[in-house]
C-alpha cells in the first residue's frame, strides 16, 4: 500500500450512469489520487432512512481508517431507479445522509453531491471538517 496517496471515498448509487461523471468530477475539483466507492442502489435513500447501515458503515471504516480517506461524498442523482422519487426529496435525503454520517465522523469533511439530468454535479450540502484522520468510534 503506498501510503502517500490521497483518497476520498465516495457512496453512490450502483447506476453505470452516474459513476464516471462524479468520479471524474471529484478529482476535477479536490486534491485526490484515488477514490474508493461503496455502492447501493438509491444510497441517498439507503443512508438516511434505513435503519441498519451497518455493512455500509464497515465500507466507511476501511476507506476512513486504513486507506486514510480525507473526504466523503454522498451522492443522489436524476432519474434514479433504486429511490424513485423527486429531486425535491432527493436533496432532502442528501442532507439527511450528511448529518447522519457527521454523527459517525464529525471530524471527517462531508459533501453532499446531486446529480442532475444532465449528468453534471452540484454541491447540496457541505459539512466542515478537519481533514485529519479519525478513528471510527464503533468499529474499534
Ligand atoms: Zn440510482
Amino acid at each position: 500500500m503506498d501510503l502517500m496517496d490521497v483518497r476520498a471515498t465516495c457512496l453512490n448509487c450502483m447506476d453505470g450512469r452516474v459513476q464516471l461523471p462524479v468520479l471524474q468530477w471529484i478529482k476535477a475539483n479536490y486534491p485526490v489520487d484515488f477514490v474508493d466507492v461503496i455502492t447501493e442502489a438509491g444510497m441517498d435513500a439507503v443512508l438516511s432512512a434505513q435503519k441498519d447501515i451497518g455493512e455500509i458503515l464497515r465500507s466507511i471504516a476501511i476507506s476512513v481508517n486504513v486507506n486514510q480517506s480525507t473526504r466523503l461524498f454522498i451522492v443522489g442523482h436524476h432519474d434514479c431507479r433504486g429511490n424513485p422519487v423527486d429531486e425535491r426529496v432527493h436533496r432532502q435525503q442528501i442532507r439527511d445522509s450528511v448529518e447522519r454520517l457527521k454523527s459517525y465522523y464529525p471530524r471527517q469533511k462531508i459533501v453532499g453531491l446531486w446529480v442532475n439530468a444532465f449528468w453534471s454535479v452540484e454541491v447540496v450540502s457541505e459539512s466542515v471538517g478537519t481533514r485529519l484522520p479519525y478513528l471510527h468510534r464503533d468499529l474499534q
